[in-house]
């Protein structure tokens, strides 16, 4: 158990109630209730605190303290340098694992997670991204459909050595997740896969595959199985590693399924559920690439400000006292803080075991767009000294375009909104 994460747990047991409430969420509002037990509603909401939804408990707190520290000390120091190389530092994954940061959902809950990726962010989307996908895809996936065994021999090396990759998109399956062509066929004891990934995150750096492949074509989608591989299984290979435009430190890879033998206990849940799965955990991951875009949004808005208010003077006074500044840097503060309104009430929403399908779209969906925005315009308010390579503003610029694309595009996110508005308003 990774210090840090020890150093919180007697925080843990000395909740006051009030933070308690807030670990577990907002109970969902009924408006049914409302209508037909007035007096009920009142004991129902009596001392039921009415607090920002981004205000964190205080073990969030002392977590976020704690990944902030790991990310100045550990982290920056190594960013351009992994940038420049296009990989993951070695040291840099230990401290993931050594901090607990990899098994952060499991000690301490989903919100602490987004709390922790959106930390991360702020310093390196790269080293976000390797833990969002490790606890909210694969973690996550192994705590709720894993057999007993599977959990035993799989978590407790996820939780300290073994980083895990999920493995839906192929290269003629993207958008369309669900029209995958890997096949899995029943053999002696187990499975043989055959078929390709594409465009696998951490794949570099992964021990442990989660593989989507249809065990039954002719039940359409309905025949897509999840399967645990290891990285050492014969006929599993890394293809191809992708150059990007962005983070590019987290590994991208192309995978190759050649005769991949599965024994019997590495299927993960039933045969046939893979899409509910796969669908399942998205959801959830949305809000953790929702947290990783707020994340990236305010480390490139605090690296600009710092500059525009301490550092560089035109016209004899500083460039962000100018008023034609000032409104940009407050208006792009406006815009993060409401997109981490959005990706903390998603949080909480699925906390609070409600449906939260439409608010991690739209938080994925909003703090993409953000942090598009705001990174591009932090460029341009550092001048010259924000376009070169010297400084980290240019790189979260071109970290920033991913999040309108993977766990769902941006048109796929808005495909989702409106389904469920349109559900919500159609006769
Ligand atoms: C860096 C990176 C990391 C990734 N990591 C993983 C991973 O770990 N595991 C994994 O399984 N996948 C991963 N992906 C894949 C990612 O989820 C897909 O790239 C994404 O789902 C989009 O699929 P596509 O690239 O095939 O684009 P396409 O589906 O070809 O889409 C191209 C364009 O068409 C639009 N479009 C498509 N269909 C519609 C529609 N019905 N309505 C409106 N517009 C539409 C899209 O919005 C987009 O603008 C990763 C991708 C990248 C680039």
């Amino acid at each position: 158990m990774a210090a840090s994460l020890r150093a919180l747990r007697p925080a843990l047991s000395g909740l006051s109630r009030a933070s308690r409430t807030a670990v577990a969420g907002p109970r969902a509002f009924s408006p049914a209730l409302a209508l037909n037990a007035g007096r009920q509603i009142r004991s129902f909401t009596d001392g039921m605190p009415h607090t920002p939804v981004f205000q964190l408990t205080e073990e969030e707190e002392m977590l976020k303290e704690a990944v902030s520290k790991f990310s100045q000390d550990v982290i920056l120091p190594k960013v351009r340098e992994m940038d420049e190389a296009e990989t993951m530092d070695k040291a840099v994954l230990e401290g993931l694992f050594e901090q607990g940061l990899m098994s952060v959902e499991i000690e301490m809950g989903f919100t602490a997670a987004i709390v922790a990726i959106e930390e991360l962010a702020r310093v390196d989307p790269s080293v976000s991204v390797l833990c969002d996908v490790h606890n909210t895809l694969v973690v996550q996936a192994f705590r709720k459909w894993g057999s007993k065994s599977l959990k035993e021999k799989y978590l407790p090396r996820l939780a300290t050595e073994s980083c895990g990759s999920f493995c839906l998109s192929e290269p003629a399956s993207g958008s369309d997740a669900f029209a995958l062509q890997t096949k899995a066929v029943k053999k002696g004891d187990g499975y043989v896969i055959n078929g390709s990934k594409m465009w696998i995150t951490n794949a570099m750096e992964s021990e442990i595959f989660i593989i989507f492949a249809n065990l039954n074509p002719d039940a359409g989608y309905k025949g897509i199985t999840a399967f645990i591989a290891e990285k050492n299984f014969p006929g599993f290979s890394i293809a191809k590693k992708e150059k990007k435009l962005g983070i590019k430190a987290s590994s991208t890879c192309v995978l190759n399924f050649d005769d991949l033998y599965i024994p019997k206990e590495n299927i993960l849940g039933e045969e046939g559920q893979g899409y509910k799965y796969a669908i399942g955990l998205l959801n959830e991951g949305r809000i953790g690439i929702g947290a990783q875009m707020t994340g990236l949004a305010l480390g490139a808005w605090e690296n600009a400000v710092k500059y525009c208010w301490n550092e560089r003077k035109q016209f004899g006074r500083l460039i962000g006292e100018n008023q034609g500044m000032r409104f940009h840097i407050a208006q792009a503060r406006v815009e993060i803080e409401a997109a981490r309104a959005l990706v903390y009430n998603a949080a909480r929403t699925k906390a609070s075991g409600a449906n939260f399908v439409m608010e991690a779209a739209m938080a994925k969906l909003y703090a993409s767009q953000v942090a598009g925005r705001v990174s591009g315009q932090a460029v341009e308010w550092m001048g010259g000294m924000g376009f070169v390579r010297e400084g980290l503003a240019e790189k979260y610029w071109r970290d920033s375009k991913i999040g309108a694309i993977y766990e769902g595009t941006s048109n796929i996110q808005l495909d989702t909104i409106s389904k469920v508005l349109q559900k919500q308003y159609t006769n």
